[in-house]
C-alpha cells in the first residue's frame, strides 16, 4: 500500500515537473488569416499577446480559427491584442473576436490617416470594443508590460527608434546598395513593429512596415540587431523585398505570412533563397505568384482548401522548434 502510495506521489511530481518545464517555453501560434496577420504568443509566465485579428467577415473564419488557437493554448482572455496597423487583414477580425473572448488591453498607435470609407468604417468598428478594455499607445524603444520577455516597440505610428535596442547598433554595410526609398501614404509605414526577446532568443515583427520607414530603423546602423526568427514584413511583397535589411536581422529562421496570391512576391522568394544564412524559411501558404517557393514540408497549406497554422516553441537559451501542423513534422533548431 506504501509503495503504491509513493508511485501515486512521484507520479504527481513527474507531472508536475513535465508541466513545470513546458511552461518554460515562449509559445507562437502563426494562423492562417490567408495572407493577413494573427499571431497568437504565449509566454512563460502563461500571459497571452495577439499580434492583429486577420480580416473581418468570410463568415467568422478568422476569429474561428484564432479561437481554435486560443482553446488549444487554454486561455479564457486574451490579455493583450496588439494591433500593427488599422488595415482590413490586421484588425478586421478585431470585433468579432472581442465577442467571443474577453480582450483584456489594447496595444495601437491610436487611429488611422487613410480616411477611405473602408478605412474609417474598419477603426470605427474597431474603436467601439477598444473602449472596453484597457488601452496603451506606446512610443518607440517603450517596453511593453510582459512578464519574462522584452518586447520592445521599434516603430509606431510612423515614429521610429533613434537609439539601438539592446546588443544592436552596429554599421549596417549592406546599406551601400540602398536605393532611394519613399514612404507611400497608407498606414503600412504607421506600422506598430517590436521586438521581442526570451532570454536568448529574438523575433522581430515589424507588420507592415515598409519604405523609408522600413530602411530606417536598419539603415545606416542596424538600431534592430538579430533575430532568430523574423517575420518577413508585409507578407513578403516586392516593396519590403530589401536586401540590407535581411542582412541586419540575419535571421536562422524567416516565416512568411503571405496567402495564395497576396504577398510572397517572386523577387523576395528569390531573396530568401540567396540568403546563405537563412537555414529554412516556412510559408503560410505556397505561393502562385512565382516557382520559387520552398518544399512543400516546410509549408502549413498547399492551397486554399485548408487553414493550417504553424507553430514555434522557444526556450530561454535561444533554440527553438518549428512545427508545420498539415504535416506534424517538428524541426529544432538548436543553439
Ligand atoms: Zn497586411
Amino acid at each position: 500500500m506504501k509503495a503504491r502510495l509513493w508511485g501515486v506521489v512521484l507520479m504527481a511530481l513527474a507531472t508536475a515537473a513535465m508541466r513545470a518545464s513546458a511552461a518554460r517555453t515562449l509559445d507562437f501560434d502563426f494562423i492562417d488569416v490567408e495572407g493577413g496577420q494573427s499571431t497568437l504568443i504565449v509566454t512563460p509566465a502563461g500571459q497571452s499577446l495577439l499580434v492583429d485579428s486577420g480580416y473581418g467577415g468570410f463568415d467568422g473564419r478568422d476569429p474561428d480559427r484564432i479561437m481554435t488557437a486560443v482553446h488549444d493554448a487554454g486561455l479564457t482572455q486574451i490579455d493583450f491584442l496588439l494591433t500593427t496597423h488599422f488595415h482590413g487583414d490586421h484588425v478586421g477580425g478585431a470585433p468579432a473576436l472581442s465577442r467571443r473572448i474577453p480582450i483584456h488591453t489594447f496595444i495601437d498607435y491610436g487611429e488611422p490617416i487613410e480616411n477611405g470609407n473602408g478605412a474609417r468604417r474598419l477603426y470605427d468598428a474597431y474603436s467601439a470594443v477598444r473602449a472596453n478594455g484597457r488601452s496603451i499607445q506606446p512610443k518607440p524603444g517603450d517596453r511593453m508590460p510582459l512578464k519574462g520577455l522584452e518586447v520592445d516597440v521599434v516603430s509606431v505610428g510612423g515614429s521610429l527608434i533613434t537609439k539601438p535596442l539592446s546588443g544592436a547598433g552596429t554599421a549596417n554595410p549592406a546599406c551601400a546598395t540602398l536605393g532611394k526609398k519613399e514612404n507611400d501614404e497608407t498606414e503600412n509605414p504607421r506600422s506598430l513593429g517590436f521586438r521581442l526577446k526570451f532570454g536568448r532568443f529574438l523575433f522581430v515583427d515589424l507588420g507592415d512596415l515598409s519604405g523609408l520607414n522600413l530602411v530606417s530603423v536598419f539603415c545606416p546602423a542596424n538600431l534592430v540587431g538579430h533575430a532568430d526568427l523574423y517575420l518577413v514584413t508585409h507578407h513578403g511583397n516586392s516593396d519590403t523585398n530589401i536586401p540590407a535589411v535581411l542582412a541586419a536581422l540575419h535571421p536562422r529562421v524567416a516565416l512568411l505570412n503571405n496567402g495564395v496570391t497576396k504577398g510572397g512576391s517572386y523577387d523576395t522568394f528569390r531573396e530568401l533563397h540567396q540568403a546563405a544564412w537563412i537555414e529554412d524559411v516556412w510559408q503560410l501558404h505556397k505561393s502562385q505568384n512565382t516557382e520559387e517557393n520552398f518544399p512543400d514540408d516546410r509549408i502549413a497549406n498547399l492551397d486554399d482548401s485548408t487553414g493550417y497554422g504553424i507553430k514555434v516553441s522557444a526556450s530561454e537559451n535561444g533554440s527553438f522548434t518549428v512545427t508545420n501542423n498539415r504535416t506534424g513534422e517538428t524541426k529544432r533548431y538548436a543553439r
